[in-house]
């Protein structure tokens, strides 16, 4: 279990150890996911859960309390867990540093205790729970349950602090990396101290939650940066970018942070229509085309491609059959819709429409 919550940077990626296996991203992303992601609803529903949950009455027998799954601590435990755990399936980086680990944290914070691996069994479970009852059926509930409260409330200070460093991270990106920062005439290197001291105040210890060790859980080492902290990790993220000189820019189109891949990049790749699956790169490049280029023009040059190959079709039918030029149609045809959606660019049009020679 010592695999948990460990980042790795180098260069313009960043690894994250999930179960042993090394899930890569660019670097930013943990910081990008947690702009991202609306908290406020995550913080209401931990507190809704808490409250619910903190006035258990006495201990029970487990089927006995499971009689009424909706009275039950842990139930409404497992079901806030999953609630957590679908909010940030958007955000994979988040939900295998956050969501996915909290479980974990229970294993490595009571390692001995039954209600611990009990616990996490619900969560896993639901929405079922027969199977993990089944293996308990009889036992005193209160320690369960008090290790429900405990998780919950513990998942709330975190969402909680998460909210705050959303908040901060934005001033800090502002004032630092971003390539339109109003700091921009000061040189990269200089501008963190710029910031105001209460809220470089406020992360000057992060290191401390935060410890390099390797690991050798699958076939490879893993030498990282270890924290049960995600804030902490997500300002070493920061910091990381900053010694590196690292920029990052605001989306023109959706006004979000994210990582530029050169310094004419403006669009981010975050999918902007869920329906026709279009990031915010993808959408500007269709509306340049249309701006740019009229189908008109598209199609005018279909035309006179179409027509010269006709023409050719007469004129040596041998070297240019008919049939060919039929296929051709059919094929240019389907490239100017891709040009249409924006999944080829004009320069790919002219090519891909090109008449084959002989
Ligand atoms: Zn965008």
């Amino acid at each position: 279990m010592n695999s948990l919550n460990a980042v790795q940077f180098d260069g313009k990626k960043e690894y994250v150890l999930v179960s042993g296996e090394k899930q890569s991203y660019s670097i930013g992303q943990i910081i990008f996911s947690i702009l991202d992601t609306d908290w406020e609803p995550l913080i209401s529903d931990a507190n809704k859960t808490s409250a619910m949950i903190m006035n258990f009455k006495g201990s029970v027998q487990m089927v006995k309390r499971m009689e009424a799954p909706l009275e039950s601590p842990y139930y409404l435990a497992a079901a806030f867990n999953s609630r957590l755990n679908s909010a940030l399936s958007s955000a994979p980086v988040l939900y295998y540093l956050f969501s996915s680990q909290a479980p974990a944290f229970f294993i490595r914070k009571y390692p001995s205790d039954d209600a611990s691996k009990i616990f996490i069994s619900f969560l896993k479970e639901y929405p079922s729970f027969e199977n993990t009852l089944n293996t308990c059926k009889s036992m005193p509930d209160e320690p369960l349950s008090f290790m429900s409260v405990q998780y919950v409330i513990s998942a709330a200070k975190a969402i909680k602090r998460i909210q705050q460093f959303k908040t901060d991270i934005e001033s800090i990106l502002n004032g630092t990396l971003d390539t339109d920062s109003p700091n921009s005439s000061i040189p990269l290197t200089e501008r963190y101290h710029t910031l105001p001291h209460e809220l470089r105040r406020r992360y000057e210890r992060s290191d401390a939650a935060v410890s390099v060790k390797c690991s050798l859980d699958s076939d490879s080492l893993f030498v990282g940066y270890y924290s049960e902290d995600i804030c902490s990790l997500a300002f070493l993220e920061f910091e990381y970018m900053y010694v590196n000189g690292i920029s990052v820019r605001k989306c023109e189109s959706c006004g979000r942070y994210f990582l530029p891949f050169s310094s004419l990049s403006r669009y981010c790749e975050r999918i902007a229509d869920d329906k026709r699956q279009k990031s915010c790169k993808d959408i500007a490049a269709i509306d340049k085309y249309n701006d740019k280029l009229s189908r008109n023009s598209a199609k005018k040059l279909y035309q006179q491609r179409s027509n010269a190959y006709q023409m050719r079709c007469s004129r040596s039918p041998s070297a240019f059959p008919r049939t060919e030029y039929e296929l051709w149609r059919e094929m240019a045809k389907k490239y100017i819709k891709a040009l249409e959606n924006g999944e080829i660019t004009e320069e790919q049009f002219d090519t891909a429409i090109q008449i084959p020679g002989r």
